[in-house]
């Protein structure tokens, strides 16, 4: 059977040329991005996001389109391929897609199985697109996040190789007119993108040509999954987000989604705003500290987001076993958030300096108190929706106590002008000699 590949419901009106586009509207689909893409070759990730967001704001301006505009004998001259049924302008188009999707999808696939074969602790950039569209098994208890075995991204991995051997061969891509698209496409839509079936040819309709190049690309992505034979076909954004991994795995667009947001990022904040913010620049409702303890407890701890948990509240105190001495060990690792899946940091957002202070009081007040692990970042880096901001400390923290006294936690975001905001700040009792 045959899939459309289409963005809008059912239910929209398929003679309102402008809603079709409505339900994603990529940064990179404009009229202008699409001139920038013709002019720069595309390869290098952060070229392209600087591209992208430096002309956003012209693009909106500018209604021309490299589709319209290119005449029939540029694209004679220009395109490389005669695909079946194209005319020249279309052979130019479906070929410029073409050779540049498998780029696209190969660097999602190195970065995959770089994250397979050099595993980290912290979450890099990949592994939370993947997540994004591939929920990964749930968490134990008390672990920051669940990730997926091995196995499973190896699955990915494979399908991904599959598609973009599918889309390196010309031979199975051909233009269609908008009748046979209509007839031929299971929803029976003359305005559909394109279509596929499992070992299909993929058929490109007019439609397609209407599409800035990232939605060109990502339609083909898409075709390309169903051709080795994933044809679940759900499509909204926010209905891949929600779907259960093992109807992800299955579905085109989740492929697709997961490859182009790891090209091009991930779609600009959504439109709603914001809960109204506690300082001119950023909101609280998304900030949060969070401290994951793995010794003596393995506890996750925070602050925020209207929220918190502190490991006061699972263990005031800790005592070697009475009579004995034993030095305590803690380690863990501290993170901060300033945003979340659903609302990624809004643009010209100011990042506030992150502090932490671990504290120890000794019982003997003849002593002073000790920081045993105190840093400050005034400019911490942010690296996408829901990730820790990056500082430029080490976020584990591993010390050892062989007094009794007490030890406070104090991890803290502010800006010079601001009181401190998304605080943690609990303190418990170490008790290693017991033997008093
Ligand atoms: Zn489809």
């Amino acid at each position: 059977m045959f899939e459309r590949f289409l963005f809008t419901s059912k239910s929209s009106d398929k003679t309102d040329g402008t809603k079709r586009h409505s339900i994603r509207t990529s940064r990179t689909s404009t009229p202008v991005n699409r001139i920038l893409f013709l002019q720069k070759t595309i390869g290098n990730k952060a070229i392209q996001r600087l591209l992208n967001s430096s002309t956003e704001q012209k693009a909106r301006n500018n209604q021309t389109t490299i589709s319209r505009s290119i005449s029939e004998e540029t694209a004679e001259e220009l395109r490389t391929r005669d695909y079946r049924g194209c005319n020249a302008v279309q052979d130019f188009h479906v070929d410029f897609a073409r050779m540049r999707a498998p780029r696209w999808i190969t660097s999602t696939i190195s970065a995959l199985e770089d994250h397979l074969n050099n595993p980290r602790e912290i979450i890099t950039v990949i592994e939370s697109t993947l997540n994004r569209f591939f929920h990964p098994p749930p968490a134990p208890r008390g672990r920051i996040a669940g990730r997926h075995d091995p196995e499973t991204l190896s699955i990915i991995i494979r399908r991904l190789r599959r598609m973009r051997q599918a889309i390196e061969n010309p031979r199975l891509f051909r233009c269609v007119t908008r009748q046979t698209c209509g007839r031929e496409n299971s929803d029976h839509d003359p305005n559909a993108y394109a279509y596929a079936g499992q070992g299909t040819r993929i058929s490109i309709c007019p439609a397609f040509f209407e599409l800035g190049l990232n939605d060109q690309l990502s339609t083909i992505i898409h075709e390309s999954a169903h051709h080795i034979g994933l044809m679940r076909n759900v499509i909204p954004r926010d209905e891949v987000i929600n779907l259960p991994l093992n109807r992800a795995m299955n579905n085109a667009e989740s492929y697709a989604l997961l490859v182009t947001e790891y090209f091009t990022g991930p779609p600009a904040p959504p439109v709603p705003a914001p809960p109204v913010p506690l300082t001119t620049n950023w909101s609280i409702a998304y900030m949060s500290s969070q401290v994951m303890f793995n010794q003596p407890l393995n506890e996750l701890c925070y602050e925020g987001q209207g929220q918190r948990h502190y490991l006061s509240e699972v263990r005031r105190s800790i005592e070697a076993p009475f009579p004995s001495v034993q030095p305590i060990r803690f380690r863990g690792q501290v993170r901060f958030y300033t945003d979340t899946t659903d609302m990624p940091m809004p643009q010209n957002y100011t990042l506030p300096e992150v502090r932490t202070q671990i504290l120890f009081i000794p019982s003997d007040e003849s002593q002073n108190a000790t920081a045993l692990y105190e840093h400050r970042d005034l400019h911490p880096g942010y690296l996408g929706p829901e990730l820790p901001l990056l500082v430029d400390f080490s976020p584990n923290f591993d010390f050892t106590i062989s007094q009794n006294g007490t030890v406070r936690f104090t991890f803290w975001m502010s800006d010079a002008n601001e009181p401190f905001i998304a605080m943690y700040d609990d303190t418990i009792f170490v008790r290693p000699d017991n033997d008093i």
